[in-house]
């Protein structure tokens, strides 16, 4: 007897039809004889609508009450999916963060997971419950509900599969692996049959949403082996694991995108040791990642600074750098939210150069301005234009020979 862990996303359970859909297939794992724990998203849309329903009612709405209003889509979808089994005669109990309890940090909206207590699942799988926890949502030390962040309900399937230590993680979704980029993009798209939890990572944090950054984190740190799965049909997915000696041979494996940062410029900075700090500290204080950062050479004591933050955090971050780049007598600060990140990714770009070369080749060769750089051993990024974003996409996933055709969209 195995313990299966299994998340099912948005789409998965986007509808009555399709939570009885994932009942069935919760109940044939069970059938076979597994002990089953199984993660929830909210149903497609509904995060995004509570998500709405707070800006519509202030323009910064208060943190903690933020979360306690975004974590309700999931107390929805969990309990359905437990009515649904009940109903076909299994013995199912639906679970909040908060109840389980899954322990996070106070830093609402993007609460990191501390600790799971594993008490309550053990004694009620020990009886043939089949456990369905709300993802996405946790408790901090205080009693405060929290959220994990857009897409965080990866992260509670692998963190409950890490403390629970189960066999098996599967996450379940609309796509059936991860590819060699988005296939919504482009359709020629080749699946992995396997990626490293380093190129996952690099994909999940330049923008290919289909893990969470932190996911990915958990799995590697806890050597957790993700199963990335589509719902709708029985394929074999994509599994996330250690490297391997396959791995390196390929050059790039992939390429992401992502259109959701801005760049915000702050010119004539003067050029004084501490003044980085000065700038940046304020906006890591306000809970705001800074991305990229571009210093331009120094001109008569004065220099340019450009850099990229979250889009949903442009105008909190512009009233802080707006504020200091006044205190430290900048002339100026100018942003521009219509930019987007295009990254190739693969291990094998350790060993190999010339890489980067090509890609600026095939992003001039259409003509795409590239407005700021940045690399690591297994990456390199670009920033361009957000109009250029799928061009780039393809010309690139052309250019580096990623492209098949056996795609299997829902
Ligand atoms: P869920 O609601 O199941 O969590 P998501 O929408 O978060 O699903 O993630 C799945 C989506 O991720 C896919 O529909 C696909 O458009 C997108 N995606 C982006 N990059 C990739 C990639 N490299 N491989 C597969 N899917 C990707
Ligand atoms: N429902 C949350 C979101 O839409 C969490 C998730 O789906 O993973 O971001
Ligand atoms: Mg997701």
């Amino acid at each position: 007897m195995a313990l299966v862990v299994q998340k099912y996303g948005g789409t998965s359970m986007g509808s009555i039809e399709r939570i009885r859909n994932v009942a069935r297939r919760v109940a044939k794992t069970y059938d076979d004889g597994n002990d089953l724990v199984v993660i929830v998203s909210a149903m497609a849309g509904e995060t995004n609508k509570l998500v709405a329903l707070a800006n519509e009612m202030c323009e910064f709405p208060s943190d903690r009450e933020y979360d306690v209003m975004v974590a309700t889509g999931e107390q929805v979808s969990m309990s359905l999916l437990a009515m649904a089994l009940i109903s076909m005669g299994y013995k199912a109990k639906s679970y909040c963060g908060f109840q389980v309890p899954i322990i996070t940090d106070s830093s609402f909206s993007k609460s990191r997971i501390e600790e799971i207590s594993d008490a309550k699942i053990r004694e009620d799988l020990k009886n043939g419950t089949i456990i369905i926890v709300a993802g996405f949502q946790g408790i901090d030390r205080e009693g405060n509900i929290t959220t994990l962040g857009r897409g965080g309900s990866d992260t509670s399937a692998v963190a409950v599969a890490a403390a629970l230590k189960a066999d098996v993680c599967e996450i379940y979704t609309d796509v059936d692996g991860v590819y060699t980029t988005d296939p919504r993009i482009v359709p020629e798209a080749t699946k992995l049959e396997k990626i490293s939890y380093d190129e996952m990572l690099e994909m999940a944090s330049l923008g290919s949403k289909v893990l969470q950054i932190r996911s990915v984190e958990f799995a590697k740190k806890y050597g957790v082996v993700v199963h990335v799965r589509s719902s709708f049909n029985d394929n074999p997915g994509t599994l996330v694991m250690k490297e391997d000696a396959d791995m390196e041979t390929v050059l790039v494996s992939g390429i992401s995108y992502n259109k959701d940062e801005a760049k915000i410029s702050v010119f004539r900075v003067p050029d004084k040791p501490g003044i980085a700090a000065l700038l940046f500290s304020p906006l890591s204080h306000a809970n705001i990642t800074v991305d990229m950062i571009i210093q331009n050479v120094s001109h008569e004591g004065y220099t340019d600074m450009t850099f990229t933050v979250p889009r949903t955090d442009l105008k909190k971050a512009l009233k802080i750098v707006e504020e200091t780049a006044r205190e430290i007598g900048a002339s100026g600060v100018v942003s521009d939210a219509n930019i987007a990140k295009v990254s190739i990714i693969g291990v094998g770009m350790r060993s190999h150069s010339g890489v980067a070369s090509k890609m600026f080749q095939v992003l001039s060769q259409e003509g795409i301005n590239i407005q700021m750089i940045s690399t690591s051993e297994i990456k390199i990024s670009c920033i361009v234009d957000a109009k250029y974003t799928e061009l780039a996409v393809r010309v690139l996933h052309e250019a580096f020979g990623l492209s098949s055709s056996d795609v299997a969209v829902e």
